[in-house]
């Protein structure tokens, strides 16, 4: 038996319901014409018909793609654009990470194969499959996924990177969300803490994980957790919005901590923010709430309170 028919056997065992001339003729020309090894042959027929054979998931919109999904299609504007390099099975590969949007919902993707488009372009994309990364279906763009320009309405890149307004447990459905919550709990590690400068990992003593003894940077920063009486979240708040919210800025914080001879001087003061009530504008990252712009509610909830009851009293007057 030649390579191609004992590839053809293999094929069989696996998927149904396919032209067998057609897929021994892809065998044929994959094999002898293009030397791919033959197992690598075999799988990659197999993916590509898994995927038009099974589990298609066809047009959908955004927010109803869920995790372990082939076959999708689907149309979004590119919101965010990052080429990245990592390391799969101890090899390099270049791969762009982003994020699409359309009316319904937004979607992190990775592309595995050239992806020549740019941030605002809307784009179709056909034949995509989902992984779960961190709770989320993921997007990927692989070899047998086709994507085109496309001319779709789809909201502006300007209104996706408007911040929207969104419960606890919506944050990750927007692309930049905005929350009003109460800060419930500081975490370990807020206050003044020290970073590689390598890589920014927050050290331990001068000790960076990945790189040993380094000379670390010293940082503000506050880890909370929000709770807006539908949920709750972890938020990290960097060093700015640490300031404003505090009023203690990173040499007010050393000289705290100088003085004190302790770090977790600052950690202490910190906590005098659980209780406060604010507004919240930033990014949901896996699990992390990132904040980049803190504001205090116009009124402060009890005048809120007081306010809506000396309104209903009037009318009740
Ligand atoms: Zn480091």
């Amino acid at each position: 038996m030649n390579k191609v028919n004992k590839a053809l056997k293999e094929v069989d065992n696996s998927i149904e319901n396919y032209d067998e001339e057609k897929v021994k003729q892809e065998l044929n020309e994959l094999i002898n014409q293009y030397k791919v090894p033959v197992d690598q042959a075999i799988s990659s027929i197999i993916r590509k018909y898994q995927d038009s054979t099974t589990n298609r998931a066809g047009k959908k919109q955004i927010k109803n793609i869920e995790s372990d999904e082939s076959g999708i299609e689907i149309t979004g504007r590119i919101i965010r654009k990052t080429p990245r390099t990592i390391e799969v099975e101890g090899e390099e590969r270049d791969v762009v990470s982003g994020t699409l949007g359309d009316e319904s919902g937004i979607i992190n993707f990775t592309a595995w194969i050239d992806f020549p488009y740019e941030e605002g372009d809307v784009i179709q994309i056909r034949n995509g499959y989902t992984r779960e990364w961190q709770n989320q279906p993921e997007l990927q763009i692989g070899d047998y996924t086709d994507i085109a320009q496309a001319e779709e309405s789809v909201p502006s890149l300007e209104k996706f990177k408007s911040p929207k307004k969104v419960t606890i447990q919506e944050i990750d459905k927007v692309y930049l969300a905005k929350v009003e919550a109460t800060i419930i709990d500081v975490l370990e590690r807020s206050g003044l803490i020290m970073r590689c400068p390598e890589c920014n990992r927050v050290t331990k003593g001068n000790e960076c994980q990945e790189h040993g003894e380094v000379e670390p940077e010293p940082d503000l920063r506050i880890k909370a957790i929000l709770d807006d009486g539908l949920g709750t979240v972890q938020a990290t708040l960097p060093q700015e919005v640490t300031q404003k919210l505090t009023g203690i800025s990173l040499s007010e914080a050393k000289e705290m901590a100088r003085d004190a001879l302790d770090r977790s001087v600052v950690e202490e003061e910190m906590k005098e923010v659980i209780g406060e009530t604010v507004i919240v504008k930033g990014r949901s990252i896996g699990n992390n709430f990132l904040v980049n712009e803190i504001e205090k509610p116009q009124w402060a909830p009890k005048e809120k309170a007081k306010q809506i009851l000396d309104k209903l009293k009037e009318m009740e007057a």
